[in-house]
């Protein structure tokens, strides 16, 4: 029984593991693994909020079934996580619309649909084969952590890797108070995957570039699946969709979306 360490820790730094690519630090920061285990956080809504943030969020997520949005795990999810938490005091109004907002250092929180899209995609994979929760999940792009925390409802563990440290610290401070055991933040160069936290049965990434790097490929197990906004001929962004079947890699094209891109290297 592995003992919980005290909180913020520090773990993987890869100095009893094999070496990692590049200089990796990960956090632990803790929690339940279900949303049915989820405790409420017991902390009261912002100010500028002014509402009830349970009800808004309720509407949130009436319009994302509204949306097509079916799979009930993901909208408990989306139902549950508090959005508003994730973002500047100022777009505490607008934290539970249909839109991605500025989050610093020049990136942006997805839009709540599409995180529920993609996610909802991670867990149709064929490979699952109706597994109630996802095993390990690979996040590339933390941001604000606000993804992260969503899939720390519907995964055992989930690894995030951002490579801008502002984002990285600012994500370690949004999720201390949710206190998610099954949350490792990295920060590091995620075009590198984080072969520590691998095999992954889900990769999922947050930015966009103009292909899938090999080691997200090689990091997802066999029956894992992929989601990521990628490139096209056309210089169009869509979601690709890659499972990795044990005869082979099986991609699919989706619709066109707009992230922000993929880059190489820390900052
Ligand atoms: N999931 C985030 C969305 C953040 S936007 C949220 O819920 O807020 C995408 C993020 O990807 C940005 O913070 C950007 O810095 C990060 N990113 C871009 N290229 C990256 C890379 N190679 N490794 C890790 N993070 C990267």
């Amino acid at each position: 029984m592995k003992q919980r360490p005290s909180f913020p820790a520090r773990i993987d730094t890869g100095q009893s593991q094999a070496k990692p690519q590049t200089l990796l630090t990960a956090t632990r920061v803790v929690a339940p693994a279900s949303p049915k285990q989820l405790k409420p956080t017991g902390l009261s809504s912002p100010s500028g909020m002014g509402l009830d943030s349970s009800a808004v969020r309720a509407r949130m997520v009436q319009k994302l079934t509204a949306q097509g949005i079916s799979d009930p795990v993901v909208l408990e999810a989306m139902g549950h996580v508090e959005r508003h938490r994730f973002v500047d005091s100022a777009l505490v109004n607008q934290a539970y619309e249909d839109t991605s907002l500025p989050i610093g250092l020049g990136q942006t929180i997805s839009k709540p649909n599409v995180v529920a899209r993609m996610i909802a995609l991670l867990r149709e994979a064929p490979g699952r084969q109706g597994s109630p929760a996802m095993g390990r999940v690979l996040e590339i792009g933390t941001g604000c952590g606000y993804q992260a925390a969503v899939l720390s409802c519907v995964a055992r563990e989930v690894y995030s890797i951002e490579r801008l440290r502002g984002l990285h610290d600012k994500a370690r401070e949004n999720l201390r108070p949710l206190r998610l055991s099954n949350v490792h933040l990295i920060f590091g160069d995620g075009m590198l995957g984080y072969a520590q936290g691998a095999p992954y049965n889900a990769i999922i990434s947050a930015a966009g570039g103009e292909n899938v790097p090999q080691a997200w490929i090689d990091q997802l197990a066999i029956g894992g699946r992929l989601v990521a906004p990628t490139h096209t001929q056309s210089g169009q962004q869509a979601l690709v969709v890659i499972d990795k079947t044990p005869q082979g890699l099986q991609q699919s094209l989706l619709e066109a979306v707009n992230f922000v891109p993929l880059k190489s290297g820390i900052a």
